[in-house]
Protein backbone atom coordinates (compact mmCIF):
# COMPACT_ATOMS: atom_id res chain seq x y z
CA UNK A 1 0.00 0.00 0.00
CA UNK A 2 3.08 2.43 1.12
CA UNK A 3 5.30 0.84 -1.07
CA UNK A 4 8.91 2.89 -0.96
CA UNK A 5 7.13 5.94 0.34
CA UNK A 6 9.40 7.53 3.31
CA UNK A 7 7.76 7.95 6.51
CA UNK A 8 8.69 10.21 9.55
CA UNK A 9 7.47 9.46 12.45
CA UNK A 10 8.05 11.59 15.97
CA UNK A 11 8.09 9.85 19.33
CA UNK A 12 8.41 6.63 17.13
CA UNK A 13 10.04 4.74 19.79
CA UNK A 14 7.03 3.82 22.15
CA UNK A 15 3.53 3.27 22.56
CA UNK A 16 1.15 4.68 19.92
CA UNK A 17 4.46 6.38 17.94
CA UNK A 18 5.84 2.89 17.86
CA UNK A 19 2.70 0.79 16.97
CA UNK A 20 2.88 3.29 13.59
CA UNK A 21 6.11 2.89 12.41
CA UNK A 22 5.25 -1.09 12.76
CA UNK A 23 2.19 -0.49 10.69
CA UNK A 24 3.53 2.02 7.74
CA UNK A 25 6.38 -0.53 7.28
CA UNK A 26 4.34 -3.69 7.16
CA UNK A 27 2.75 -1.71 4.61
CA UNK A 28 5.96 -1.09 2.78
CA UNK A 29 6.81 2.37 3.79
CA UNK A 30 10.57 2.95 4.68
CA UNK A 31 10.21 4.39 8.19
CA UNK A 32 12.55 7.18 9.92
CA UNK A 33 11.97 7.04 13.39
CA UNK A 34 12.36 10.09 15.19
CA UNK A 35 12.61 10.07 19.21
CA UNK A 36 14.34 11.78 21.77
CA UNK A 37 15.75 8.49 23.40
CA UNK A 38 18.26 7.70 20.43
CA UNK A 39 18.57 3.76 21.99
CA UNK A 40 14.57 3.45 21.51
CA UNK A 41 14.37 5.08 18.56
CA UNK A 42 17.63 2.99 16.96
CA UNK A 43 16.09 -0.54 18.45
CA UNK A 44 12.38 0.21 16.79
CA UNK A 45 13.98 1.00 14.13
CA UNK A 46 15.74 -1.85 13.78
CA UNK A 47 12.79 -4.62 14.59
CA UNK A 48 10.82 -2.74 11.87
CA UNK A 49 9.76 -5.66 9.08
CA UNK A 50 12.04 -4.92 5.62
CA UNK A 51 15.31 -3.10 5.61
CA UNK A 52 16.69 0.90 5.29
CA UNK A 53 14.70 1.80 7.93
CA UNK A 54 16.28 5.21 9.91
CA UNK A 55 16.66 6.55 13.13
CA UNK A 56 17.48 9.97 14.65
CA UNK A 57 17.35 11.19 17.54
CA UNK A 58 16.19 14.78 18.24
CA UNK A 59 13.96 17.00 20.46
CA UNK A 60 11.40 18.11 17.99
CA UNK A 61 10.10 20.71 20.35
CA UNK A 62 14.04 22.64 19.38
CA UNK A 63 14.05 24.28 16.49
CA UNK A 64 17.79 23.57 15.88
CA UNK A 65 17.44 19.86 16.64
CA UNK A 66 14.33 19.76 14.44
CA UNK A 67 17.10 22.11 11.47
CA UNK A 68 19.54 19.13 12.30
CA UNK A 69 16.80 16.17 11.43
CA UNK A 70 16.53 18.28 8.21
CA UNK A 71 19.71 18.20 7.17
CA UNK A 72 19.53 14.66 7.92
CA UNK A 73 16.64 14.03 6.07
CA UNK A 74 18.17 16.22 2.50
CA UNK A 75 20.65 13.12 2.66
CA UNK A 76 18.24 10.52 1.92
CA UNK A 77 17.75 10.10 -1.95
CA UNK A 78 13.54 10.12 -0.87
CA UNK A 79 11.48 12.76 -0.05
CA UNK A 80 9.34 11.75 3.16
CA UNK A 81 5.38 11.52 1.82
CA UNK A 82 4.42 10.48 5.36
CA UNK A 83 4.63 12.74 8.37
CA UNK A 84 3.37 11.31 11.85
CA UNK A 85 3.52 13.75 14.49
CA UNK A 86 2.59 11.77 17.59
CA UNK A 87 5.45 12.76 20.11
CA UNK A 88 4.11 13.94 23.39
CA UNK A 89 3.86 14.33 27.13
CA UNK A 90 2.13 14.60 29.84
CA UNK A 91 2.94 16.99 33.10
CA UNK A 92 -0.11 16.89 35.28
CA UNK A 93 -1.48 19.42 37.72
CA UNK A 94 -4.24 20.95 38.49
CA UNK A 95 -4.80 24.67 37.48
CA UNK A 96 -3.85 26.46 40.62
CA UNK A 97 -1.29 24.76 41.02
CA UNK A 98 0.51 24.41 37.82
CA UNK A 99 3.83 26.10 37.40
CA UNK A 100 4.86 27.74 34.02
CA UNK A 101 7.17 25.82 33.52
CA UNK A 102 4.65 22.26 33.33
CA UNK A 103 2.40 24.73 30.94
CA UNK A 104 5.38 25.44 28.84
CA UNK A 105 7.00 22.28 28.63
CA UNK A 106 3.88 20.51 27.65
CA UNK A 107 2.86 23.24 24.79
CA UNK A 108 6.35 22.71 23.34
CA UNK A 109 6.61 18.84 22.90
CA UNK A 110 3.33 18.68 22.05
CA UNK A 111 2.08 21.99 19.59
CA UNK A 112 5.42 24.05 18.97
CA UNK A 113 6.98 20.34 17.40
CA UNK A 114 4.01 19.90 15.66
CA UNK A 115 4.10 23.39 13.90
CA UNK A 116 8.38 23.01 13.27
CA UNK A 117 7.64 19.40 11.81
CA UNK A 118 4.43 20.14 9.45
CA UNK A 119 6.65 23.50 8.29
CA UNK A 120 10.02 21.76 7.30
CA UNK A 121 8.44 18.93 5.73
CA UNK A 122 5.54 20.89 3.97
CA UNK A 123 8.59 23.19 2.82
CA UNK A 124 10.30 20.17 1.36
CA UNK A 125 7.63 18.27 -0.13
CA UNK A 126 7.09 21.65 -1.93
CA UNK A 127 10.50 22.04 -3.52
CA UNK A 128 10.60 18.32 -4.29
CA UNK A 129 7.40 18.61 -5.91
CA UNK A 130 5.91 15.33 -4.08
CA UNK A 131 2.70 14.56 -2.30
CA UNK A 132 2.60 14.44 1.69
CA UNK A 133 0.27 13.34 4.33
CA UNK A 134 0.60 14.71 7.75
CA UNK A 135 -1.42 13.17 10.39
CA UNK A 136 -1.08 15.18 13.78
CA UNK A 137 -1.72 12.77 17.13
CA UNK A 138 -4.15 14.54 18.96
CA UNK A 139 -6.25 13.18 22.01
CA UNK A 140 -10.31 13.20 22.81
CA UNK A 141 -8.90 15.61 26.25
CA UNK A 142 -8.46 18.51 23.46
CA UNK A 143 -12.60 18.08 22.57
CA UNK A 144 -13.62 17.51 26.13
CA UNK A 145 -11.22 18.61 28.84
CA UNK A 146 -9.83 16.68 32.05
CA UNK A 147 -9.02 17.36 35.38
CA UNK A 148 -5.25 18.08 35.69
CA UNK A 149 -5.04 18.45 32.05
CA UNK A 150 -5.38 21.87 31.38
CA UNK A 151 -1.74 22.56 29.44
CA UNK A 152 -2.27 19.22 27.80
CA UNK A 153 -6.01 19.52 26.61
CA UNK A 154 -5.22 23.26 25.46
CA UNK A 155 -2.38 21.45 23.45
CA UNK A 156 -4.74 19.07 22.32
CA UNK A 157 -7.35 21.36 21.02
CA UNK A 158 -4.48 23.35 19.64
CA UNK A 159 -3.07 20.35 17.35
CA UNK A 160 -6.82 20.35 15.66
CA UNK A 161 -6.96 24.03 15.05
CA UNK A 162 -3.46 23.87 13.12
CA UNK A 163 -4.75 20.78 11.32
CA UNK A 164 -7.95 22.44 10.11
CA UNK A 165 -5.76 25.76 9.16
CA UNK A 166 -2.83 23.91 7.77
CA UNK A 167 -5.01 21.42 5.37
CA UNK A 168 -6.63 24.75 3.39
CA UNK A 169 -3.45 26.52 3.38
CA UNK A 170 -1.80 23.27 1.46
CA UNK A 171 -4.63 21.29 0.06
CA UNK A 172 -3.86 23.14 -3.21
CA UNK A 173 -0.07 21.52 -3.03
CA UNK A 174 -0.89 18.49 -2.94
CA UNK A 175 -0.74 17.90 0.91
CA UNK A 176 -3.16 16.59 3.52
CA UNK A 177 -3.12 17.55 7.07
CA UNK A 178 -5.71 15.53 9.20
CA UNK A 179 -5.91 14.51 13.32
CA UNK A 180 -6.81 11.48 15.35
CA UNK A 181 -8.08 11.54 18.36
CA UNK A 182 -7.62 9.00 20.50
CA UNK A 183 -9.30 8.20 23.24
CA UNK A 184 -7.96 6.41 26.34
CA UNK A 185 -5.12 3.80 24.86
CA UNK A 186 -2.97 1.08 27.02
CA UNK A 187 0.79 2.57 26.69
CA UNK A 188 3.33 3.94 28.93
CA UNK A 189 1.62 7.38 29.19
CA UNK A 190 -1.53 5.75 30.50
CA UNK A 191 0.01 3.05 32.93
CA UNK A 192 0.84 5.56 35.56
CA UNK A 193 -2.22 6.43 35.75
CA UNK A 194 -3.77 5.05 38.74
CA UNK A 195 -5.65 2.02 38.87
CA UNK A 196 -8.81 3.30 40.44
CA UNK A 197 -8.83 6.39 37.87
CA UNK A 198 -7.93 4.25 35.26
CA UNK A 199 -11.38 1.84 36.15
CA UNK A 200 -13.64 4.53 36.31
CA UNK A 201 -12.67 5.77 33.19
CA UNK A 202 -13.36 2.53 31.61
CA UNK A 203 -17.05 2.09 32.90
CA UNK A 204 -17.76 5.22 30.75
CA UNK A 205 -16.48 3.98 27.61
CA UNK A 206 -19.43 2.13 25.48
CA UNK A 207 -16.86 -0.54 23.93
CA UNK A 208 -16.07 -1.07 27.63
CA UNK A 209 -12.16 -1.27 27.26
CA UNK A 210 -8.87 0.41 26.44
CA UNK A 211 -7.49 0.66 23.23
CA UNK A 212 -4.76 -0.60 21.81
CA UNK A 213 -1.90 1.54 20.01
CA UNK A 214 -2.73 -1.23 17.09
CA UNK A 215 -6.37 0.89 16.65
CA UNK A 216 -4.51 4.30 16.75
CA UNK A 217 -1.96 2.77 13.82
CA UNK A 218 -4.61 1.66 11.99
CA UNK A 219 -6.29 4.94 11.81
CA UNK A 220 -3.46 6.65 11.08
CA UNK A 221 -2.56 3.61 8.24
CA UNK A 222 -5.35 4.49 6.44
CA UNK A 223 -5.16 8.54 6.63
CA UNK A 224 -1.51 8.50 5.81
CA UNK A 225 -2.25 6.17 2.69
CA UNK A 226 -4.14 7.25 -0.81
CA UNK A 227 -7.01 5.19 0.34
CA UNK A 228 -7.65 8.88 2.27
CA UNK A 229 -7.20 10.79 -0.61
CA UNK A 230 -10.15 13.32 -0.55
CA UNK A 231 -9.76 13.48 3.28
CA UNK A 232 -8.08 16.76 4.64
CA UNK A 233 -8.57 18.67 7.57
CA UNK A 234 -10.12 15.96 9.30
CA UNK A 235 -10.66 14.17 12.75
CA UNK A 236 -10.67 10.78 13.31
CA UNK A 237 -11.99 10.15 16.99
CA UNK A 238 -11.03 6.53 17.75
CA UNK A 239 -12.21 5.96 20.84
CA UNK A 240 -14.25 2.93 21.49
CA UNK A 241 -17.49 5.51 21.34
CA UNK A 242 -16.08 7.08 24.26
CA UNK A 243 -17.52 10.93 24.12
CA UNK A 244 -18.96 10.70 20.55
P1 LIG B 1 4.54 7.31 25.07
O1 LIG B 1 5.03 8.03 26.28
O2 LIG B 1 4.49 5.82 25.11
O3 LIG B 1 5.38 7.75 23.79
C1 LIG B 1 5.73 9.08 23.53
C2 LIG B 1 7.02 9.10 22.75
O4 LIG B 1 7.32 10.46 22.42
C3 LIG B 1 8.23 8.56 23.54
O5 LIG B 1 8.97 7.65 22.74
C4 LIG B 1 9.04 9.81 23.84
O6 LIG B 1 10.44 9.57 23.93
C5 LIG B 1 8.70 10.68 22.64
N1 LIG B 1 8.94 12.10 22.93
C6 LIG B 1 8.55 12.80 24.01
N2 LIG B 1 8.99 14.06 23.93
C7 LIG B 1 9.66 14.17 22.75
C8 LIG B 1 10.36 15.22 22.12
N3 LIG B 1 10.45 16.43 22.69
N4 LIG B 1 10.95 14.99 20.93
C9 LIG B 1 10.88 13.77 20.36
N5 LIG B 1 10.23 12.73 20.92
C10 LIG B 1 9.63 12.92 22.11
O7 LIG B 1 3.10 7.93 24.81
P2 LIG B 1 1.85 7.42 23.92
O8 LIG B 1 0.77 7.06 24.85
O9 LIG B 1 2.28 6.44 22.89
O10 LIG B 1 1.43 8.80 23.23
C11 LIG B 1 1.74 9.12 21.89
C12 LIG B 1 0.87 10.28 21.45
O11 LIG B 1 -0.50 9.91 21.56
C13 LIG B 1 1.04 11.54 22.31
O12 LIG B 1 0.98 12.68 21.48
C14 LIG B 1 -0.16 11.49 23.22
O13 LIG B 1 -0.52 12.76 23.68
C15 LIG B 1 -1.20 10.89 22.30
N6 LIG B 1 -2.33 10.27 23.00
C16 LIG B 1 -2.13 9.19 23.83
C17 LIG B 1 -3.24 8.65 24.47
C18 LIG B 1 -3.12 7.46 25.38
O14 LIG B 1 -4.14 7.09 25.99
N7 LIG B 1 -1.97 6.81 25.50
C19 LIG B 1 -4.52 9.18 24.26
C20 LIG B 1 -4.66 10.27 23.43
C21 LIG B 1 -3.56 10.80 22.79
Amino acid sequence: MLAARLAVVTGGGSGIGKAICQKLAEQGARVLVADLRKETAESTAKALKGENHLHFAVNVAKEEEVANLQKFIETIPNSPEILINCAGITRDSTLLKMSTEQWKEVVDVNLTSVFLMSKMLARLAISNEKPLSIVNVSSIVGKIGNFGQTNYAATKAGVVGFTKSAAKELAKKNIRVNSILPGFIATPMTEKMPEKVLQAIIATIPQGKMGSPEDIANAALFLASDQSSYITGATLEVTGGFAM
